[in-house]
């Protein structure tokens, strides 16, 4: 087994990236040296390794180190340098590569192979004593952080006493002598922290930095990253190592990063930043504001710095070149980072971009259309999940605004929520259920977890692909950066900007498509579904074979769902229409009879208001599947609990408080859940059973009769555990239907069915499919059963069982596949046994959950029914799952 393999000078041994093997970053290195870009030679050692190295408690084994020598000499060969020789030495970076691009997650080296003796060399071969030592002075100040761990803060503050004694204020302002007693100064830190003189021993510091990225893998950062990211902490990092080139030799030497599309529209357009004569991560850093790669780009927004088609037209368009076949090689927007190095062009990196939804949809749909890639592919190319972003609404152009800054447009979307300025204090005041708005000058991958508790992000340095812009859009957080007037004192939670003063919790909204910032909260306006959107969703569904229905009983919920192209209903909650102002107080009364002449009474108030609620949903979605199901939750729901409120209750219905009292203790349940719910009411209350199922039926007839079209009603019998139960209500709902027919001389077809939401039925599936003619799995209810875990209590332990690995994601969110998911595969077989055309769907909150539906899919259900926002994501997931 190998574990190192080298790449560049005509050499590419992965043979065109395994990305599982040699990660992200590896595979596209080999890949791009395979078709003959310029990239550094180096080499990468392996995943594999990794996951070794950790078994091994931290070690190598010995065969490494031949390996490595190899890999070592492959790059001596190639740039005609070696390795810590004094006279010409070869530089090298070390830099991690996940399978997934963990960006600023993990550690990088850069400028390895310098000592005391090579930085001379390097002056002397270079002719520019400055270059040199200031690449020693970078490379021990990253060395001792990264690898040595010592204290970052006391490096920095040698730098800066550097430039006071000086008296100048930027780093290039400092000589080759400045920099020279600067190293001094660094070496004598890491003397006094890490009790050891700075390795001399080129060998030794290659082998620490391997060590170091590999360890980063376990890093905190790195674990939170993964941990809201789903990557498994089993993939491990690969390392790369590779010959250092140099950006900052010179105004003829240049760094940047690029995308071959817009990753913030999608649009066909080079996108990216440089910067002349400086190092690799100072763009990212978002430390100097960066130059606009193109001359469009740079007129567009009005900078003054010349784009790089104006100061390098030559290698711009050798660049330009570069991306055009990276695009065709890797099928998709390229993310790149390169060097120039004294007027030569080198590629450092490449990979798949990360891009908002807007982005992806665009991007997609023009691949598929320039046919560059399929159509199957487009729609495997948007993360259903990412939809969402486009579905929520954006700023209202015709609402007031009061702007008081303006930065770029870093992340599409808006957001308002209450000024922060910290990533911790986002995180506590996220948990108190407040909205917040994170502001800092710029953000480190420390920030991770407060920019995941922000609604928005707003930074003051930055460019659009500064760590926050580019976290930003993988998370989907709207996100304005590079707001150079906002003056801010996060000390003092605050900042100034335009004469204004804002401080902690006060309201803010910023808007990431425009890059503008705004006092107080700014009204919104639902999102555009036609253009790329409406495309995609079409390609996806010539190709799912599951339908798609909504979960709604408002008929502001149904039109909405309706829009989203919700191909009926799959879960008509009736109580919720129970719980409304004019009817609670008939409801109520219905529940205190004493007996059922009492209630059929109460019942008969309900019987035209429930036939109206039906008559609306069945006209919105005529000639569409309505399942509605009959009342589920306990009765003691609809009572009073307050003092206060028994009074109110007992003038309105007329009954004594006393009573009512009463009433309300008998209803009491230890466990509700578990108690008098779901067809346990039907059973013992057939006649709330019997109102419900009327008025559904003359609803129907009447909405028949009028648009000319029949809605299909199919009535679901909730909480079912046995065959019987589901036949005493069949037989309620069937008489009920018989009499509307009989009188209104109309016929329709229905459908009588069973929710499966309990062990028991999904087990004995195949006798109640004798009266069932169709199953929804209630997969809320059916996972609280199957694992005993109650869904109203979870939330103060799941968190801990997620962590420790017992469930892999969230069982109310993502299925339990393997417990769960194995009842529902039970069910299906012995219903459809039963009853070979079963109708099966499933209508917990799984069915707009992506993974979820994969296994819908795979189990061969009919239909995934959704809430209406959840409903695009449910038909690209749908269509997904049938690739
Ligand atoms: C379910 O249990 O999955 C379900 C859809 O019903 P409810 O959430 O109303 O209990
Ligand atoms: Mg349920």
């Amino acid at each position: 087994l190998r574990y190192v393999y080298r790449f560049g000078g005509g050499v590419s041994d992965g043979g065109n990236g395994d990305k599982n093997l040699l990660g992200g970053k590896g595979a596209n290195l080999d890949g791009m040296a395979g078709i003959g870009l310029p990239v550094p030679p180096g080499f990468t050692i392996s995943t594999a390794m990794c996951t070794r190295y950790y078994d091994e408690g931290g070690k190598f084994p010995e065969s490494l180190k031949a390996e490595v020598a190899d890999g070592i000499a492959h790059i001596e060969g190639i740039t005609g340098k070696m390795f810590g020789d004094e006279g010409d030495p070869l530089l090298v970076s070390v830099r991690s590569g996940a399978r997934i691009s963990m960006p600023g997650m993990m550690d990088t080296v850069l400028n390895l192979g310098l000592n005391d003796k090579t930085v001379e060399g390097l002056a002397a071969t270079s002719g520019d004593a400055r270059f040199a030592w200031d690449s020693y002075r970078r490379f021990i100040q990253m060395y001792a952080d990264v690898v040595l761990e010592l204290d970052h803060g006391s490096f920095e503050e040698a730098l800066e006493i550097a430039k006071e004694d000086k008296g100048v204020h930027l780093d290039t302002e400092l000589t080759a002598d400045d920099l020279r007693a600067l190293v001094a100064a660094y070496k004598k830190l890491v003397d006094q922290q890490w009790g050891k003189p700075f390795p001399q021993d080129v060998h030794d510091q290659l082998w620490g930095a391997v060590g170091a990225v590999f360890g980063s893998w376990q890093s905190d950062r790195a674990k939170v990253y993964r941990r809201l990211n789903d990557i498994p902490g089993s993939w491990g990092t690969a390392v790369n190592v590779q010959a250092m080139v140099f950006g900052n030799m010179g105004e003829t030497s240049a760094t940047g990063v690029a995308f071959t599309r817009d990753p913030s529209t999608g649009e066909r357009a080079y996108y990216g930043e440089f910067l002349i004569n400086a190092q690799g991560e100072d763009v990212v850093a978002g430390i100097r504001t960066p130059q606009y790669l193109t001359l469009a780009a740079r007129e567009r927004a009005g900078a003054k710095a010349a784009s790089m088609q104006e100061a390098m037209p030559e290698v711009y368009d050798e660049l330009a070149r570069v991306f055009d076949l990276l695009e065709t090689h890797y099928r998709d927007m390229q993310d790149i980072e390169f060097t120039v190095q004294q007027g030569k062009l080198w590629m450092l990196q490449t990979r798949s971009g990360k891009r908002t939804a807007k982005a992806a949809l665009k991007i997609a749909v023009d691949m598929a259309n320039e046919g560059l890639i399929t159509r199957k592919e487009a729609i495997g190319r948007v993360d259903p999940a990412a939809l969402d972003q486009l579905l929520h609404p954006t700023l209202d152009p015709k609402a007031p605004r009061d702007v008081i800054a303006k930065g770029l447009p870093a992340s599409p979307g808006a957001a308002s929520g209450k000024a922060v300025f910290d990533a911790d204090t986002a995180e506590k005041r996220k948990a108190a259920g407040e909205d917040v708005i994170l502001v800092r000058v710029e953000t480190s991958p420390e920030d991770i977890h407060g920019m995941h508790a922000a609604k928005g992000i707003l930074t003051a340095r930055g460019g659009m692909t500064s760590h926050a812009a580019v976290v930003a859009r993988g998370m989907g957080r709207p996100c304005v950066s590079g707001v150079g007037a906002l003056a801010i004192d996060a000390k003092a939670k605050l900042f100034r900007v335009a004469g204004r003063e804002v401080k902690e919790g006060d309201l803010l909204t910023i808007d990431g498509a425009t890059g503008e910032v705004m006092m107080g909260e700014v009204a919104t306006v639902q999102p555009e579904l036609a253009g790329d959107f409406g495309v995609l969703m079409e390609w996806a569904d010539e190709v799912r074979r599951l339908k798609v229905r909504t979960n709604a009983e408002t008929p502001l919920d149904c039109r909405t769902a309706r829009q989203f192209g919700a191909e009926g209903i799959g879960l008509c909650r009736t109580e919720h229409m129970f719980f409304d102002a004019s009817r609670i107080t008939a409801v109520r009364q219905m529940i205190l009879a004493e007996d059922v002449t009492g209630r059929k009474a109460a019942l008969e108030k309900l019987l035209p208001e429930q036939r109206s609620d039906f008559a609306e949903i069945f006209e919105i979605m005529a000639g569409l599947p309505v399942t509605i199901r009959l009342l589920d939750p306990p009765l003691h729901e609809f009572l009073p609990h307050e003092e206060s409120e028994f009074a109110e209750v007992a003038t309105a219905t007329g009954i004594d408080i006393d009573k009512l009292k009463r009433r309300a203790a008998e209803l009491h349940e230890f466990n509700p859940m578990l108690g008098h719910r779901g067809c346990r009411l039907g059973v013992t209350y057939p006649e709330i059973y019997e109102m419900q199922a009327r008025a559904i039926f003359e609803a129907a007839v009447a909405v028949a009769t009028k648009l000319g079209e029949a809605p299909i009603p199919e009535v679901m019998i909730p909480l079912v555990a046995t065959r019987r139960e589901l036949e005493l209500m069949k037989a309620v709902v069937d008489a009920a239907a018989k009499a509307v027919f009989e009188e209104t001389g109309t016929t329709l077809e229905y459908l009588v069915g069973t929710m499966i939401e309990l062990p028991r039925a999904a087990l004995k599936a195949g006798e109640i499919a004798e009266v069932g003619e169709f199953f929804s799995f209630g997969t809320n209810d059916l996972t609280q059963t199957a694992l005993g875990v109650s869904r109203d209590d979870a939330a103060r332990f799941l968190g801990v069982y997620v962590e420790q690995g017992i469930y892999a994601k969230d069982p109310f969110v993502s299925l339990d596949i393997e417990g769960v998911g194995e009842l529902i595969e039970i069910a299906a077989e012995r219903g459809r046994k039963t009853r070979p055309d079963i109708k099966l769907g499933i209508c917990g909150e799984h069915g707009g959950d992506p993974a979820s539906i994969a296994f819908c899919e795979k189990t061969g259900l009919d239909y995934v029914s959704a809430s209406p926002y959840r409903v695009p994501i449910a038909r690209l997931a749908a269509a997904q799952a049938a690739l």
